[in-house]
């Protein structure tokens, strides 16, 4: 066992699952690590992600995409922050996600996932994600538009970006065919009996909650190779 799950603490059986953001950071290739998301699928990491200054700042974005929606769409019918949580099978798993903003006008599904912070390759993965499993579960006929919507007073004093990842084709494109192979594949693999292959990178265990319980984790190399040696 590369990671010691011996008295960690396991989840309810019921409450077992990939999270959507894990799924979408695995298709973008920021968390390429299948055995941290095999033991995230059944046990709780020691260390919760807990950070004051990010809960307020993802609060202040939240709070300014839905000025944005009710600014431009009126009369959008929105939905109770967080109210709604997606559970739905992925292969033989389960998979799990409660978006920020959900949002319903002429029978149009806008979805909006606030964040923090800089831009990351896998935000549109987890954004679209939730519109899809949103349309499966008919809040709306077809997907109106999905945002993010960016707060980060860091890189400029009242910043708020509200980006656009497009409408229902747009988004059905982003997962394609290729990604959902790839997520399905990792699902079932994690609910089989195969134990699966740790993937030690910089990227990988930097923030990974199994850093502590994990026989390989990554550790930068204090030996500096000489570029110019020789001369
Ligand atoms: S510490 Fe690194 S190798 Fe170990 S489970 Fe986490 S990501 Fe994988």
């Amino acid at each position: 066992m590369t990671i010691n799950l011996t008295d960690a603490k396991k989840k309810h059986h019921l409450y077992n699952c990939i999270a959507a953001a894990n799924a979408a950071k695995y298709v973008a290739d920021e968390y390429t690590c299948a055995l941290g998301l095999q033991a995230s699928y059944s046990h709780k990491p020691d260390r919760v992600f807990d950070n004051e200054e990010w809960h307020l700042n993802h609060s202040i974005a939240v709070e300014k995409s839905i000025e944005y929606l009710k600014t431009n769409f009126p009369g959008i019918l929105i939905f109770d922050n967080e109210s709604v949580k997606i559970k739905q099978r992925i292969g033989k798993a389960t998979l799990f996600g409660i978006p920020d903003i959900i949002a319903v006008n002429n029978n149009k599904l806008y979805v909006v996932d606030g964040k923090s912070g800089r831009a990351k390759g896998y935000h549109r993965y987890q954004a679209s994600l939730y519109a899809l499993m949103l349309l499966k579960q008919n809040v709306a006929s077809e997907i109106g538009e999905v945002f993010l919507g960016y707060y980060d007073p860091k890189l400029k004093l009242n910043n708020f970006n509200m980006v656009s990842l497009g409408g229902h084709n747009e988004i059905q494109g982003i997962w394609s065919g290729e990604a959902k192979k790839k997520i399905v594949n990792l699902a079932n693999a994690i609910v089989s009996d195969q134990e699966l292959e740790a993937r030690p990178t910089a990227t990988n265990c930097q923030w990974c909650g199994w850093k502590n319980r994990c026989s390989v984790p990554y550790e930068e190399s204090e030996e500096l190779l000489d570029v110019f040696a020789g001369f």
